[in-house]
């Protein structure tokens, strides 16, 4: 056992996405393999006090040992497949933050098919009249322009109608086969799904908005259709009075915060990302789970709260 985990105490909120049976590295690194997955959450269980949403809330947290809350962004069906009947049989509780695209028609993931695509895609592809070509970069394709910027960042701060269309002209280029022997790494849960974890006292479900967007340059209209639809949505399929909400990407501003203030969404999750140091007083952090590296060591870095 890591020695940095026997004194260690607070609070720590880890944030997992992805599971997968397949080779988690395949197109990003936002996914874990089960096994790393169910290896860590055993440690993690071993070493430390695992606590619930309303743990959280009710305060109740051990005094002598870290206390981790467990939580998964974007709303991945591998979830609800791989982690929910693990936590289950281990009584181990979470919160699942997910947006509710699965409702609309193009029902995945803008960074996920963007991820996807170069694997299978085309050598060139043209969207929005800009040409993009296929290259390797660390461990994985993506497409990028003459000045050799990503399509995912390039597109990063678009507005949806701008997102969609580069995803409908992404998924017309590769063939529907491609996509199919992959749906785990983008196909998200659906309402019934959603339902049954709500219902167990374990796990409770958090919103991550409804298209996932990058909110920092959103208007307050904008802002209002992101977070309260997917809010109100996800109150209706639950039960729940409460709602956590993450920020996608971590990103949040000023304008993000007076529209949760004045809808009184009260628990905000972000990442490391605090445009103020008062901001710590209103929005919950989150250390994310690093795919790449043994659950030992990853307890370790746990304990730390940070990667050095
Ligand atoms: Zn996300």
């Amino acid at each position: 056992m890591p020695k940095s985990i026997k004194n260690q105490k607070g609070l720590r909120i880890l944030v997992f996405h992805g599971i997968t049976v397949d080779d988690p590295h395949k197109f990003n690194s936002r996914f874990i393999s089960k096994q790393l997955f169910e290896q860590l959450v055993l440690l993690l269980k071993q070493h430390c006090n695992l606590i619930s949403f309303t743990d959280l809330l009710e305060k109740n947290i051990s005094s002598s040992k870290l206390n981790v809350l467990i939580t998964f962004d974007d709303g991945y069906k591998n979830n609800f497949d791989y982690a929910f009947p693990f936590l289950v049989k281990h009584n181990v509780p979470a919160i699942f933050f997910v947006t509710t695209r699965h409702t609309s028609q193009l029902h995945y993931l803008f960074n996920d098919i963007v991820d996807i695509s170069p694997v299978y895609g085309k050598e060139k592809v043209l969207v929005n009249n800009e040409e993009f070509y296929r290259k390797k970069i660390f461990l994985n394709y993506r497409y990028v322009n003459k000045s050799n910027e990503q399509l995912a960042k390039k597109y990063h701060h678009a507005r949806l109608k701008s997102r969609n269309g580069v995803l409908e002209q992404l998924w017309t280029t590769n063939s529907s086969a491609a996509y199919k022997s992959n749906t785990c790494f983008f196909e998200l849960m659906t309402d019934s799904m959603i339902k049954t974890l709500s219902e167990n006292k374990l796990f409770t479900i958090g919103s991550h908005t409804k298209n996932h967007l990058s909110l920092a340059t959103l208007n307050r209209d904008e802002l209002e259709e992101e977070i309260i639809d997917s809010i109100n949505h996800l109150k209706h399929v639950t039960g729940q009075t409460e709602i956590p909400f993450a920020f996608p990407y971590g990103e949040y501003s000023e304008e993000v915060l007076n529209v949760c203030l004045k809808h009184q969404i009260k628990n905000l999750f972000g990442t490391e990302l605090l445009l103020n140091e008062s901001h710590k007083n209103v929005i919950e952090n989150r250390f994310q789970i690093n795919p790449f590296i043994t659950p030992i060591l990853q307890l370790h870095y746990v304990a730390k709260g940070k990667y050095e």
